[in-house]
């Protein structure tokens, strides 16, 4: 199957436009090309049972839609739950998927593959949440930490697609999303508008957990696997010292590791922190080397079964639980 996740060559793109001139030259002709077409979504972006097509790029962006949407949606997710966001490459298919969505919910920087796609495509509504709120460049580690000590990790920084993670950015990034919806379907504008203001008013519960929980702890310092929880950590006046940097794939240097372990003695780390989609094992062998316990949290970027709750809400609280008890919350 992996021959389907090649890109399109440019040639193919070009034949595909005037092919679709010629469906569009024999619908004038009278010739019934129409059933070929059933599914595909008309002008206002709504498809054949009146909901408005939403195709989402991975899991928090298919969150907001279904939140923010409601009945009035129907929403894809472009990643499968259970694979790992990052390195996913737009197939053939759903690049045919994309083209026949009203609107395309994403966020620029996390997948490359996912970015051109929906840049290429004629799509209606395009939504970059990245725009709908401020993104920071972060390196494997974030917070109060990082500028007191002066830890060379001749650490690259990249941008930090992670605002999820943070509630109020979540929440900013909503408030986007339900603006965007609004225009894409003034019909239930006020539907949007009356969805948004209640999740935002979740998030803002949550934002509210997380500073009372994470207040008072015996340590501010958490180590992870890859460097998802940085506007977390900033947030909420942790520090986080990720194994691995932005991208879950990249493989920590030996200095790294131990320049980890003795951090984590010196700073009272209990825990190393692995995450559902990606393998544990550096986080076993760091954890097992400086006798730490491990234990999960989850950056979201993906719902399965092994996730610590149903949906995004469930498991933010499951992952403040976490932090409590790894930092020694009072
Ligand atoms: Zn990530």
């Amino acid at each position: 199957m992996s021959v389907m996740n090649v890109r399109l060559p440019r040639p193919l793109s070009r034949r595909r436009l005037i092919s679709t001139t010629a469906v569009a030259a024999t619908t004038v002709l009278g010739l019934t090309a129409l059933s070929a077409c059933s599914t595909s979504t008309a002008a206002d972006g709504k498809n054949s049972d009146g909901k408005l097509d939403v195709v989402a790029s991975f899991y928090p962006m298919q969150y907001l839609a279904e939140r923010i949407g409601g009945s009035h949606v129907s929403v894809t997710n472009l990643t499968e739950p259970g694979q790992e966001p990052h390195d996913l490459e737009v197939s053939a298919q759903q690049r045919a998927r994309i083209e026949q969505a009203g609107v395309a919910l994403y966020l620029k920087g996390l997948q490359p593959s996912v970015d051109e796609a929906i840049s290429q495509s004629e799509i209606g509504t395009k939504v970059d949440a990245a725009s709908l709120t401020s993104l920071e460049k972060h390196g494997s580690e974030v917070g109060g930490h990082a500028e007191e000590h002066d830890h060379d990790h001749g650490d690259e920084q990249g941008s930090d697609p992670h605002i999820w993670l943070d509630p109020v950015k979540y929440s900013e990034v909503a408030e986007g999303v339900g603006k965007a919806l609004e225009k894409a379907d003034p019909d239930h504008a006020a539907d949007y508008k009356k969805n948004t203001a209640a999740l935002v008013a979740d998030l803002g519960k949550l934002n509210t957990a997380f500073e009372d929980g994470l207040k008072n702890t015996d340590s501010k310092v958490f180590i992870t696997t890859h460097a998802a929880f940085g506007y977390l950590a900033e947030r909420y006046g942790l520090t986080e010292e990720a194994i691995s940097g932005l991208d879950p794939e990249s493989e920590p240097s030996a200095a790294r590791v131990k320049d980890l372990q003795k951090m984590a003695k010196a700073d009272g780390v209990t825990t190393v922190f692995y995450e559902t989609l990606v393998s544990d094992k550096t986080a076993k062998t760091l954890a097992g080397d400086a006798h730490l316990k491990t234990d999960v949290l989850d950056p979201l970027e993906g719902i399965t079964k092994k996730s610590k709750g149903e949906d995004y809400l469930q498991v933010m609280r499951s992952n403040l639980a976490a932090l409590q008890k790894a930092l020694g919350a009072k």
